[in-house]
């Protein structure tokens, strides 16, 4: 049996908070019960609001929370030729094709209504069939563009991939029992893969990472639940391993609403200079 891979990969752009001490510590107990590896993954693509003072904070609050991983530490902002490649690999086969539209463009000719699970307007399809010397113009003019996926070209695709069996993903409960759930990544129409100010996407860049780093089990929040129907397709198609998945209940802040990174009150660093000790963040992210 191989060693199972465990990984929290936080996003530097606000400081952590009790929520983030519920995804790591849940991930790093699971992979110390399993005998597995742990690793921490910096997702700091966006570039405009991710800051290494925030990386200095998630290094110092793990470390006080007693948890421990390999080094050395992936950085998602050094690998954007990786995010590139990938993308280009689907574009080659016909799976991507490139947006110009602004913001505004898009959400001027957006359907009331269509949004997907992030509760975004699902993309009205613009670009979607601009002719090659439309597109070859506005490249060369500089113009820049977003790639964005053809959701049923994609479909089709990964069902000839699949030999016809269902898109699925397979969810761990607490427990570890294993549950599996068929993946509608319809729901998230043609989304962007390589965004239009970096040259990388979320999704994209999970999927290439958890590959990379031989991630066997994704713990995340439910707040990820839907985009793993997206991350799957994608594995699918670039021909990616599938690890098992387990979101975990969010935690309400104290008015019952999801916390954020503003949630200062919850914020761990404030929460050590007041004297809480990792014992006391255990009770309060509600970890036994
Ligand atoms: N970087 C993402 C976040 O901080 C989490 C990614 C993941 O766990 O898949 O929300």
């Amino acid at each position: 049996m191989t060693t199972p891979v465990y990984r929290f990969a936080p996003s530097p752009n606000g400081p952590l908070h009790l929520g983030h001490a519920l995804s790591a510590l849940t991930a790093f107990d699971l992979a110390q019960r399993a005998g597995g590896r742990f690793l921490l993954r910096i997702e700091d693509i966006d570039v405009t609001r991710c800051r290494e003072e925030f990386v200095t904070g998630i290094v110092e609050d793990l470390s006080w929370l007693g948890i421990a991983w390999e080094e050395p530490v992936l950085c998602q902002s050094q690998h954007f030729a990786t995010y590139v490649q990938a993308a280009q690999w689907l574009e080659a086969q016909g799976l991507l094709y490139p947006c110009f539209a602004a913001r505004s463009e898009i959400e001027a000719a957006v359907s009331p209504g269509a949004v997907d699970p992030d509760g975004a307007s699902i993309y009205p399809g613009l670009h979607k069939n601009l002719a090659p010397a439309q597109i070859e113009t506005r490249m060369q003019n500089g113009e820049r563009f977003a790639l964005r996926i053809d959701m049923e070209k994609a479909l089709a695709k990964a069902h000839e991939r699949l030999g016809g069996a269902p898109l699925t993903f397979t969810e761990l409960s607490a427990d570890g029992t294993p549950q599996l759930i068929a993946a509608h990544p319809e729901r998230w129409g043609d989304a962007v893969i390589l965004r239009k100010d970096v040259p990388a996407s979320y999704h994209l860049a999970v999927v290439v990472d958890d590959a990379r780093q031989g991630v066997t089990h994704v713990t995340r929040g439910r707040d990820l639940y839907a985009a793993t129907d997206l991350h799957r397709l994608l594995q699918v198609l670039l021909g990616l391993p599938e690890p098992a998945y387990h979101h975990h209940p969010l935690l309400a802040g104290s008015d019952g609403r999801k916390l954020s990174k503003s949630a200062g009150d919850t914020g761990l660093a404030e929460l050590r200079a007041g004297g809480a000790t990792p014992t006391d963040i255990r009770r309060m992210a509600g970890i036994g």
